[in-house]
């Protein structure tokens, strides 16, 4: 999901609906904003479908107005998935005694479903079936007397990740778990307005200026045009989500002070160090896999191609929820550019195999449009495990990688040969030298290791084994 809130600024929720569409790339089910203003208050607006073919209504944006508001978002993964109730679309609000707050979460609570149980047998009336609604009651519940010490109350019995920007009627609140597994940074804009958005990607679009990250286990609290940073949680080694700077962020954001779209061209020249092969073509799968491609060129000496184009007009095929929906995907999104391929010995550069069933038709695609070879380099390593913290991957037994050996998935995928990246490349690609530091990794890459930072309570409560 994407967050994204501003304060200080006439019309803010003009500014979230911007933010929120430089950030579609992170959810696309649904979107929500929540503006307050001093005369009318707090007030709503949650709709199905891209922020462009909602929230650039006028007859809509005139009922959210004033000075401060915050926008949500959605793509599912804990919570009712492929069947999204308006009612589970953020940003959720709460009435407490000292006046309203609004919340708007990225990640996913791993002790959602025990906190909901105990929440419920204390009367709580949940009005969702988010993950992300506990939070609103637990705050209900603490005895703090203002909001931020409710959420410090609240987050302190949340585990798992959590990216949180929330407002009361003054307030502009920024949050992240202790381990930072999921993004969040500060910007400015005008003379005394700030932004928080889930990436810089989307300052950019507002004309806000970066000022830093919301740090791991920081809540920053904006009011009046002041910032204040508290440490609500005991101190811990930060852990933030590899895959961010493999897929699923922008490429033209900064992450940790490094480009992303930096990143992932270091990927592909580690790729082309660590697995070469001699062909005629480096050919990205769009969008996700092109900047490793082109590092892959680059430091191979291969012609880079564009060997299969994209409708830009169809989402990223993952982020819809069902199968069904993502096998019919593929077609409607990617072609192939038979006059580039025919009779070439073809590189093809992806960022991640997850099910293989995309991987599979596209090489498919290729061979019919007269590839003489086709090599698949991948930007990851095999995903092997799902990911409890706010990334969609299927479960287990629908992992390729978790079924198959490296050989077994080459046969499988129908391809002349298939590397994936090491481990120790992508930590390097990411930044970290020395590789990954065994002992204490430097990130979250569970999907990949099958090491959990953060204990996955309410999945091995269901049976999930490590
Ligand atoms: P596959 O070949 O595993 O079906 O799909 C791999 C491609 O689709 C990659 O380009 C990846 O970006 C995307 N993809 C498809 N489904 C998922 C998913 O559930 N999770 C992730 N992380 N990526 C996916
Ligand atoms: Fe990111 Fe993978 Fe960790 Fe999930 S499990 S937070 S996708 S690195
Ligand atoms: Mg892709």
């Amino acid at each position: 999901c994407g967050v994204f809130g501003v304060v200080g600024v006439q019309d803010a929720a003009n500014f979230v609906a911007l933010g929120l569409h430089a950030l579609q790339h992170r959810g696309q089910e649904a979107g929500g904003i929540v503006s307050h203003d001093p005369e009318q208050g707090f007030n709503s607006a949650r709709r199905f479908g891209y922020v462009r073919d909602n929230f650039t209504k006028q007859s809509l944006m005139e009922t959210l107005p004033g000075p401060l508001a915050i926008g949500h978002v959605r793509y599912s993964t804990a919570g009712s998935k492929g069947n999204t109730a308006i009612r589970d679309v953020q940003p959720f609000f709460g009435e407490f005694s000292m006046g309203g707050a609004a919340i708007a979460h990225n990640g996913n609570i791993t002790n959602a479903n025990a906190l909901r149980r105990e929440l419920i047998e204390r009367g709580s009336i949940f009005q969702s079936s988010s993950d992300s609604e506990c939070i609103i009651h637990l705050m209900a519940r603490s005895l703090q007397q203002n909001v931020p010490e409710r959420m410090k109350d609240a987050l302190r019995r949340v585990e798992g990740a959590f990216s949180v920007v929330a407002m009361t009627r003054t307030k502009l609140i920024g949050v992240r778990d202790p381990l930072g597994v999921r993004p969040l940074v500060i910007g400015r804009i005008g003379d005394d307005g700030f932004c928080l958005s889930s990436e810089t990607c989307a300052l950019d679009i507002i004309g806000a200026e970066f000022i830093r990250e919301v740090e791991p286990g920081e809540m920053v609290v904006i009011e009046h045009g002041h910032l204040k940073s508290h440490r609500p949680f005991e101190a811990a080694k930060p852990r933030f989500c590899i895959f961010e700077q493999v897929y699923f962020s922008r490429p033209d954001s900064i992450l940790s002070g490094r480009s992303v779209y930096e990143t992932r061209r270091q990927i592909g020249i580690e790729l082309a160090r660590e697995a070469p092969v001699d062909a005629d073509l480096v050919c990205p799968v769009p969008d996700s896999g092109t900047p490793a491609a082109i590092g892959f060129s680059h430091e191979s000496g291969i012609p880079y191609g564009m060997g299969i184009i994209r409708n830009q007009y169809m989402g990223r095929t993952f982020i819809e929820p069902t199968e069904q929906i993502r096998n019919m995907g593929v077609r409607l999104k990617l072609n192939v550019n038979r006059a580039l391929i025919k009779g070439k010995r073809v590189i093809l550069v992806d960022d991640s195999v997850v099910r293989g069933t995309t991987s599979r038709k596209i090489k498919d695609m290729l061979l019919d449009a007269g590839a003489a070879e086709v090599h698949f380099r991948i930007a990851s390593p095999p995903t092997a495990w799902p990911c409890f913290y706010g990334v969609d991957t299927p479960d287990r037994d629908k992992l390729l990688a978790a079924r198959m050996s490296e050989e077994e998935m080459r046969e499988y995928l129908g391809v002349d040969s298939l590397k994936f990246i090491s481990l120790d490349g992508l930590y390097r690609a990411a930044g970290q030298e020395d590789g990954r530091n065994n002992s204490c990794p430097q990130f979250c890459d569970a999907c990949f290791s099958g090491e959990y930072p953060v204990r996955p309570r309410d999945m091995i409560e269901k049976g999930f084994q490590l």
